[in-house]
């Protein structure tokens, strides 16, 4: 399992022909309770010209999507938009009132949720401006007073009016208090019986629902309404222009697997029909050499409250190769670390084999991927090509790394690290140790190691998964510090892994607390696991000379690092008891290390860890900032170069999209 914040990367290979970290601002802009990133895409340079303008191409077929789940996430959404957009380029008054700023906050979380209802919990947000102002602003823009407007204002500023985007109370029908635009005028026993009478129950089935709303006929009959580029399909204006993208893309695909892919995916856009989607995905799962990698269309089904219809996302990326060698070197050396560990050698596995992860760089992303996005992805959603076709299964990147390199400049560290020495690694080391982290941890951590004749995972019932996390990062840790990396080279020198070490310390004793509420406990694995670590090494560092020790200095805490040899040693000490507890399921002591180290929140500790937090104003959620590829072509149209641009900012980058890739109606019915 990964997180964002323990998550990072960065190739000092392809690192060169970009800018240095130091240069790139990452920050773009922060607002509400969202900060805006920007990500590079680093080795795209390096990319043939056919994989260039493949991408170039494939991106274009993505941002012809955005206003499609702009107007599946409710149906007011495009006008509501495009009603503010007219007030921001248009405005004649004054734009440095409060009104204004508070008007303009509201587009850009319009944006950034693209619609009118929050991103992440999913409740409608109110313009903060008055209703008074934005009449006014209306006014001045010459927009036409008339009843569709006075009901588009209305939904923006009465909080009784579609409330919640996606609604998921008992006993109240999902679909009429639901916002979102999946169902038009029909209930949920209506839509459910009417999926109950068209469901495909064959052993390849059809996922009817996924590409279509539901509504109703002159007479009152339910019917589908299908998303398809043909005449007659909702959204057509949208998807002719993806087809058009798709096919552009076609004659640059890499391999004819990939041809397949785009193929099917084109007749399905134009069509609908959804044995070709079957087709598309099955195709897709199959094509695993080509380097550059997309999903386009109806997918993620978390927007429907009967989770049956896809929400349109589109992401671009490619192999990231340089990362995916380092962890192919740390596969093909996985017996030598598994022979070296400090484990007793009856818990050693005798044959080890590592897994190598595929890693990927993020070129665009678009519709429900954008501006926030997953850090993973993990397709295709249908549980019946998963098992007799397989998956695909990747972490991106750039993009955690993005998370990383903003967190460095947000004054975390400055306010929690023991002097500049430690920010001075951090900065240094830190985007490429977190990432041979999450490497060891995935790579090596959770293959090592053998179970005694007898003994399940199951034996530890719930701190199974503590423990078995803490296995993987003990495993990891104890690693990072080994010249074998320096050797294989994966770290540039023996003192990165101080930087893994003091992060790993201080956040696991200290910083991830400002996570959890006052008065409560640690409850997920993961942040168990972190605090298990680090406060059984706290409490059994040399009491004459500690290894490590949380030490106050003018009323703060902070952790100190004496000793990172010790500190190894420490940790491969623990690594030997964790292994041997899940080696031999032994219950009792799994509960009791959980017990003593991973639950209890020193509440004083938190305390002032919360207050020291606060001031740093640190954006809970976070979305991104696309490239901007402008392809380069020659006299006779034909693209021989397409370069990439980081300079778009948050705003610029909206208005441009609503500009330039919007053939929507505001309606779409
Ligand atoms: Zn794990």
């Amino acid at each position: 399992m990964l997180s964002a914040l323990t998550l990072a990367a960065c190739n000092k290979e392809v690192k060169q022909t970009t800018p240095s970290v130091a240069d790139f601002p990452y920050m773009v802009d922060q607002f509400y309770d969202l900060g805006i990133l920007r990500y590079r895409v680093p080795g795209f340079e390096n990319l043939t010209l056919q994989q260039k303008t493949l991408i170039y191409h494939l991106s274009e077929a993505a941002l012809w999507g955005r206003d499609i789940l702009t107007d599946q996430n409710c149906r007011y959404n495009l006008r509501i938009r495009r009603l503010c957009e007219q007030i921001y380029l248009n405005y004649p008054g004054d734009k440095t009132t409060e009104e204004w700023k508070k008007f303009e906050m509201y587009l850009k979380r319009v944006w950034f949720s693209n619609g009118i209802h929050h991103h992440y919990s999913e409740d409608k947000f109110i313009p903060e401006c008055s209703f008074a102002w934005f009449q006014d602003a209306c006014k001045q823009c010459g927009i036409a007073e008339d009843p569709a407007l006075a009901e588009v204002i209305v939904v923006m500023f009465d909080p009784t009016v579609l409330p919640k985007k996606v609604c998921t109370d008992s006993g109240v029908d999902l679909l009429l208090n639901s916002a979102c635009n999946y169902y038009e005028g029909v209930t949920q026993a209506e839509a459910e019986a009417y999926y109950a009478a068209h469901r495909d129950d064959s052993a390849e089935p059809l996922w009817i629902g996924l590409n279509s709303k539901l509504t109703k006929d002159a007479n009152g009959n339910v019917i589908e309404r299908t998303f398809k580029a043909e005449e007659g399909g909702l959204y057509s204006a949208a998807l002719k222009k993806v087809v058009e993208n798709l096919e552009k893309a076609l004659p640059f695909a890499e391999t004819e697997e990939q041809k397949l892919v785009i193929q099917k995916l084109i007749d399905f856009n134009r069509t609908g029909d959804l044995q070709t989607f079957n087709e598309y995905a099955i195709a897709w799962v199959k094509d695993l050499q080509s380097q550059v990698d997309f999903i386009n269309g109806f997918t993620e089904v978390y927007g429907d409250p009967l989770g049956i219809t896809g929400a349109w996302e589109s992401m671009v990326n490619y192999k990231d190769l340089a990362a995916t060698e380092r962890t192919i070197k740390m596969s093909d050396n996985a017996q030598w670390f598994e022979d070296n560990s400090p484990t007793d050698p009856r818990y050693k596995k005798a044959e080890c084999k590592g897994v190598t992860a595929k890693v990927i760089t993020a070129a665009i992303l678009a519709g429900d991927c954008y501006p926030a996005t997953p850090i993973g992805i993990n397709l295709p959603n249908a549980n019946w090509i998963r098992k007799s076709y397989g998956s695909k299964s990747v972490t991106i990147q750039n993009l955690t790394e993005a998370y990383n390199e903003a967190a460095l400049g947000n004054g975390l560290f400055e306010e929690f690290m023991l002097s500049e020495k430690e920010i001075d690694y951090a900065k240094r080391y830190s985007a490429l140790t977190g990432d041979v982290q999450v490497d060891l941890h995935e790579c090596l951590g959770h293959g090592s190691g053998q179970l005694m004749p007898g003994v399940t995972k199951d034996n530890l019932r719930e701190h199974g998964s503590t423990l078995e996390e803490a296995r993987a990062d003990l495993f990891s840790l104890y690693y990072i510090a080994d010249p074998k990396l320096v050797e294989l080279g994966i770290l540039p020198d023996n003192e990165a892994y101080k930087a893994e070490f003091y992060e790993q310390m201080m956040n696991g004793a200290m910083t991830q607390l400002v996570r959890v509420e006052p008065g409560k406990n640690l409850e997920e694995a993961h942040m168990r696991n972190r605090a298990l670590i680090a406060n059984w090494v706290l409490a059994h560092a040399n009491p004459e000379a500690p290894e490590a020790a949380i030490i106050e200095r003018d009323g703060k805490h902070y952790m100190q690092i004496n000793d990172y040899e010790g500190l190894r040693a420490l940790f491969g000490q623990l690594l030997a008891i964790v292994q041997e507890v899940v080696s031999t399921g032994d219950y009792e002591q799994a509960k009791q290390l959980v017990e003593d180290y991973a639950v209890r929140v020193d509440p004083v500790l938190h305390q002032e860890l919360l207050e020291r937090y606060k001031p740093l104003n640190i954006p809970p959620y976070k979305g991104f900032v696309n490239a901007v590829y402008k392809p380069v072509t020659d006299k006779n149209g034909n693209i021989t170069d397409v370069l990439i641009d980081y300079s778009e900012g948050y705003v610029e980058q909206h208005l441009r999209y609503s500009r330039d890739y919007s053939v929507l109606p505001d309606i779409n019915e």
